[in-house]
């Protein structure tokens, strides 16, 4: 069972991994998707698609280890996972690209305020 550190999100897991093991896919039928992702995480195969296709449940953190599913609020992948603490501690070492991107993980009150401003009542 793949449970995120974060927001407590259970689900079951198929396979850890980057993509799903050539046998899974082989018992699944034929014209499934060889799924590849760009890191080895929890996945389980997507059980609303026809096709056998790998869903992609969560990481570990590249630095404290934690599992954490991804939700933008609970990680972000930046050349690797990082979750939502670990990415605020070392917000500094992001490019403000990422900053803006992950905006719900760092939490930019500023530009939320900007937009509030013509806004009635919160
Ligand atoms: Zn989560
Ligand atoms: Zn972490």
């Amino acid at each position: 069972m793949f449970k995120c550190t974060l927001c407590n999100l259970e689900a079951p897991f198929k396979h850890f991994g980057a993509s799903l093991p050539a046998e899974t896919v082989a018992t699944e039928g034929s014209g499934a998707c060889r799924v590849a992702f760009l890191e080895q995480g929890w996945l389980a195969v997507d059980p609303f698609s026809v096709k056998p296709r790998p869903l992609f449940l969560g990481a570990p953190c590249s630095i404290c280890n934690q599992p954490v599913c991804t939700a933008d609020t609970c990680s972000l992948f930046f050349a690797k996972r990082f979750c939502a603490p670990c990415a605020r501690h070392n917000a500094s070492a992001f490019p403000p690209a990422v900053l803006k991107a992950s905006a719900r993980i760092f939490g930019s009150s500023q530009q939320q305020q900007q937009q509030r401003a013509s806004g009635g009542v919160g």
